[in-house]
């Protein structure tokens, strides 16, 4: 989302001159757009800001200028705070507030030619009551697979999370406003589009018309639709929103590529109710028996978090046990990082450091041997593959297979954005290398996906 949001930004800017710098030094404005999820990704931004002073100094004695601005969680918590702490800083605004960035610069410049020293920085950390979608510009191009964010906030209110505090209430973008951003961005060339949320399987936007609201299999099925648009994703997920008609959504859409994010944070029942997940584990195992039964072949990813307070061994037993029995193609997980303000940061028996380390590296073994097993099980297999990107090595191009794998082939520029059908040759931990089928099922697989390219093609 912070990347979707980054490309928001530019957006706005561009209008007033600026456009992306390749560095620091090149640039009149730098952005940290931040993440405050963890302690460790927070004071990222304070060592970077140490570094951006330096940069701005030099700037200064030479007679130039630069600006400072800080974005996103960070500095939705951090507001006036953040700007005591580092002077260096002309501007701080929330996720909420990054609409009225040429205001916020026009202010800054106010501030600047009034002779205000350091200190004085602008600050924008109010939610504000109108939507800031509605005050940004069209959404321009970004290539064959797009960000489009639907959904924002959250109301779950987990008791380790501060996403309900950063980025406020939950709030759902009308649909008639992310058929028209999602028609956009394939008119420009993509391909595939991910929806975003913090929570996007909550969504319930406005209908397009005669008033209600629409779920997101509903969405899906809508967008589904759009003529030149081959993949559909989603994320990320919470277990007790998946309902009936977005897992019947699984099962109908072609379009909608068998991989699913869907975070359980633990095996524990006892740690999942003191986490205020609102679901126990064996709830989560039928969401995923009914998604395997509405898809057979789908690839399923989660976030973990080891080391919550009152965490016992038994616990992250039934953890590993989980990890085990579901079986997962990619996962990201996380020592238990108490945020301030969050509940679970004030509860008795935080777990030692060496204990979350202990039981990171344990569980991470397991989830790495899952996804090498999983990128091992492709070899042999022709898959469907968008190129998104060049790769490393010259006359190399770099896609996702449906499953969100990385496929490195030898391909010609001109097949950038195109679906090509890869075969398989090896796999490795983080990505497939493989060579391209004979054109003719090139050709079939770049006319879109049909029910059996979405999946494995033996
Ligand atoms: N909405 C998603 C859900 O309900 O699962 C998660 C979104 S959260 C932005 C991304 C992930 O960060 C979480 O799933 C969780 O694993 C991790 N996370 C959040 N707060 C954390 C904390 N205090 N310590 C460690 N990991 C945390
Ligand atoms: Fe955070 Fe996700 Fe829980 Fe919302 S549902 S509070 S975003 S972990």
């Amino acid at each position: 989302m912070n990347v979707y949001d980054s490309l928001r930004m530019a957006d706005l800017l561009a209008p007033l001159g600026y456009r992306p710098a390749e560095t620091p030094e090149a640039a009149d404005l730098v952005v940290l757009n931040t993440c405050h999820i963890r302690e460790k990704a927070a004071e990222k931004v304070y060592s970077e800001l140490g570094r951006l002073r330096a940069l701005k100094r030099t700037r200064a004695a030479a007679g130039g200028s630069m600006t400072i601005a800080v974005a996103g969680c960070v500095a939705q918590a951090e507001g006036a705070e953040m700007l005591r702490r580092a002077p260096q800083v002309d501007m701080v605004f929330g996720p909420q507030s990054y609409h009225r960035l040429p205001e916020l610069l026009a202010q800054v410049a106010r501030n600047r030619a009034a002779g205000d020293g350091p200190g004085r920085g602008v600050l924008a950390t109010d939610f504000p009551v109108e939507s800031k979608f509605d005050h940004l510009p069209a959404a321009p191009a970004q290539g064959p697979s797009a960000f489009l964010s639907i959904q924002e906030g959250c109301d779950k209110f987990c008791t380790f999370c501060v996403v309900p505090y950063t980025r406020g209430a939950e709030y759902s973008r009308p649909v008639a406003d992310i058929v028209a951003e999602a028609e956009r961005l394939v008119a420009a060339g993509a391909r595939e589009i991910t929806l975003l949320g913090q929570n996007v399987n909550a969504y319930h936007g406005a209908a397009p018309a005669g008033g209600g609201s629409w779920r997101l299999g509903r969405l899906l099925r809508r967008l589904a639709a759009i003529e030149g648009l081959a993949r559909l994703r989603y994320t990320t997920s919470h277990p007790r929103d998946m309902d009936d008609d977005l897992i019947a959504a699984h099962a109908e859409l072609a379009t909608l590529m068998p991989y699913l994010h869907l975070p359980v944070q633990s095996g524990s029942d006892a740690v999942l109710s003191a986490m205020n997940r609102r679901h126990d584990a064996d709830a989560y195992r039928r969401v995923v028996d009914r998604l395997r039964a509405a898809r057979p072949d789908l690839a399923l990813s989660s976030d973990f978090i080891v080391g919550f307070p009152g965490e016992s061994d038994a616990d992250f037993a039934a953890t590993l046990r989980l990890v085990t029995e579901v079986g997962y193609a990619q996962a990201y997980s996380f020592k238990y990082s108490a945020r301030p303000g969050t509940p679970a940061a004030g509860l008795p028996d935080q777990v030692p450091e060496a204990v979350k380390a202990e039981r990171l590296a344990a569980l991470q073994q397991l989830l790495d041997a899952q996804q090498l097993a999983f990128n091992r099980a492709t070899v042999g297999r022709a898959l469907p593959v968008l190129l998104e990107r060049r790769g490393r090595r010259p006359g190399q191009l770099v896609g996702r297979s449906p499953y969100m794998q990385a496929v490195h082939l030898p391909a010609p520029e001109d097949l950038l954005g195109t679906l090509v059908t890869a075969e398989i040759e090896a796999a490795g931990p983080n990505s497939l290398s493989a060579r391209r089928a004979p054109d003719e099922a090139g050709a079939k697989a770049a006319a879109g996906p049909d029910r059996a390219a979405c999946g494995a093609v033996a």
